[in-house]
């Protein structure tokens, strides 16, 4: 089955108590047993609930993936995948990563032992230098953010595998439809479910997709032992994002490719980021193993002064200035203020987080008013 037939079918059953066409929202946190061990599959629902387990077997089915699993939130799948290390394992990520990952990295999981390296993964000559015995992950994100940097994660792959190391990407930029690193060589997929997959900025969610039995259990023991788990009205939510995300992200596509080719036309504007131009660091890489460029950009502007990007951010009008992304709805944010805030000023500008840079996260409006938003809130 092609992806559109699989974001509105994967997984699913009809329900077979009443028929109803849309799996129903399960609000319960328990489930009567015929007789001792005897049910039908469902005993507590942090441990299983029909309402999620519809979504873990969708999701599964538009990454490519044997198995699904949801949290309560993006960190909450992350935390759930450094969880399977023990105290003196090493983990290798990439140095361009969302704010909140490098958070629980740093400021959670290193006080329990485990080590973390900010490498640039432009190639795979830093991974490699910094692997050692005791490298049991490497994390990826790609296009990574807010510098929309491409990573080849079939290359991180090769590598992870030579090395006998699990590989993790974080798809949440990329969406299943435009990306599946299950298919080039990765162990885990994670998803924050709250960006392109609920879709309609309602809901936080995250979520983890593998092929591999052995990883699949370890989720699983540590999804019910940990219990970070979302309720089924999210679940609901999500599942009926998913049934437009090829959509919505076809559009998002296309809005992000007309106002990136208008940002690089105006006067004010520096630089411009985004994974579908050819100066972008890996474009080559991202033909590869991207089908299309998203709706994600990020620009800087002439003279790089944080007033100027403070005063873009208070004239937009149909942008909303907001923290997150991949809502129908447009959003505008300013990394060094908001989402990046926790990364010290030095490492941040070592990777281009300076204070001008603005991120859109591109919706699904016409684009032609969303042009002239910019253009005047730009003049
Ligand atoms: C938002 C986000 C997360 C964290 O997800 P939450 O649902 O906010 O916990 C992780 N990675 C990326 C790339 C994100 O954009």
């Amino acid at each position: 089955m092609k992806f559109g037939t699989r974001a509105i079918h994967g997984g699913l059953d009809y329900d077979s108590a009443t028929g109803a066409i849309m799996t129903p929202i399960y609000q319960t946190s328990t489930y009567i047993q015929e007789g001792v061990g005897n049910h039908k599959g469902y005993e507590y629902s942090r441990s299983l609930n029909p309402t999620r387990h519809a979504l873990e077997k969708n999701l599964a089915a538009i990454e490519n993936g044997k198995y699904g699993a949801c949290f309560g939130s993006g960190l909450a799948a992350i935390d759930c995948i450094i969880k399977m290390l023990n105290p003196g394992d090493e983990v290798i990520s990439t140095n361009d990563l969302y704010g909140g990952s490098y958070r629980i990295f740093k400021n959670i999981f290193e006080k329990y032992g485990i080590k973390f390296h900010f490498v640039s993964m432009d190639d795979t000559s830093e991974i490699e230098s910094h692997l050692n015995e005791n490298t049991k992950l490497i994390w990826v994100e790609t296009p990574t953010n807010p510098m929309m940097n491409i990573i080849d994660i079939e290359a991180c792959a090769k590598v992870s595998r030579a090395n006998n190391v699990m590989l993790a990407v974080d798809n949440t930029f990329a969406t299943p439809y435009l990306q599946n690193p299950l298919d080039l060589g990765a162990d885990i997929v994670m998803h924050s479910a709250t960006k392109y997959l609920g879709g309609h900025s309602d809901v936080v969610m995250g979520a983890l997709i593998c092929n591999d039995d052995k990883i699949a259990e370890e989720i699983y023991r540590i999804q019910n032992s940990s219990g970070a788990v979302c309720g089924p009205q999210d679940a609901f939510l999500v599942l009926r994002g998913i049934k437009t995300l090829h959509l919505r992200v076809q559009r998002h596509c296309e809005n992000g490719k007309e106002i990136a080719h208008f940002l690089t036309k105006q006067n004010k504007v520096d630089k411009v980021y985004w994974p579908g131009f050819e100066s972008q660091p890996n474009h080559e890489v991202a033909k590869k193993q991207m089908r299309g460029f998203g709706g994600m950009i990020s620009f800087t502007l002439k003279g790089n002064q944080i007033e100027d990007a403070h005063q873009v951010l208070s004239k937009v009008k149909i942008f909303a200035l907001a923290e997150s992304l991949g809502g129908v709805e447009s959003l505008i944010g300013h990394p060094v203020t908001m989402t990046h805030a926790s990364i010290p000023k030095k490492e941040r500008e070592e990777i281009g987080v300076v204070d001008s840079l603005i991120r859109l996260s591109v919706g699904i409006e016409d684009v032609d008013d969303l042009i002239k938003d910019l253009e005047q809130a730009l003049n």
